[in-house]
């Protein structure tokens, strides 16, 4: 399953070139072009899904299994103090290319770029509505 359009579905065919750090069957994972720290890569998966709703389940379990292998051969490698790992889904997400992907990102201590947000305030009543929302039945 290819999109023409596709940058990521063009580097799975080798038609742009990418540095690759692991490939199978059904995976490919690469450096990150425009890194957040050294060693960022991404785990595509070879077949053209745009994000995690598109993505078959069996993939998607794949694609933890194998960012857990990476993210320990990684850290050995890189002797990073952390990891990140994070998946952005629709523009409002910050998705900005609409094939699947998985970033692995390592974290040095004397790093200063992180993933942050504010903690936002809703009331009791709108969390236990939420809480009751959102329950999977
Ligand atoms: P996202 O914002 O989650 O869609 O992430 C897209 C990522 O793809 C960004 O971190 C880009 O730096 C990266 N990227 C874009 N083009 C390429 C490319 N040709 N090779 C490797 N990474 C790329
Ligand atoms: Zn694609």
């Amino acid at each position: 399953m290819r999109d023409e359009n596709c940058i990521f579905c063009k580097i799975v065919a080798g038609e742009i070139p990418s540095r690759t750090l692991f490939e199978d069957e059904d995976f490919k994972v690469m450096l990150d072009v425009g890194p957040a720290a050294k060693g960022h890569a991404l785990i595509i998966p070879k077949a053209h899904y745009s994000d995690i709703y598109e993505l078959p389940s069996e993939l998607a379990g794949e694609a933890l299994k194998l960012a857990k292998r990476m993210a320990t051969h990684m850290t050995t490698v890189l002797n990073c103090d952390g990891f990140n790992i994070l998946q952005n889904n629709g523009v409002a997400a910050g998705q900005t290319v609409f094939h699947y992907h998985m970033h692995l990102i390592p974290r040095y201590a004397d790093g200063n770029e992180m993933i942050l947000w504010e903690a936002k305030q809703f009331s009791a009543e709108e969390m236990d509505d939420l809480a009751e929302k959102l329950a999977v039945k």
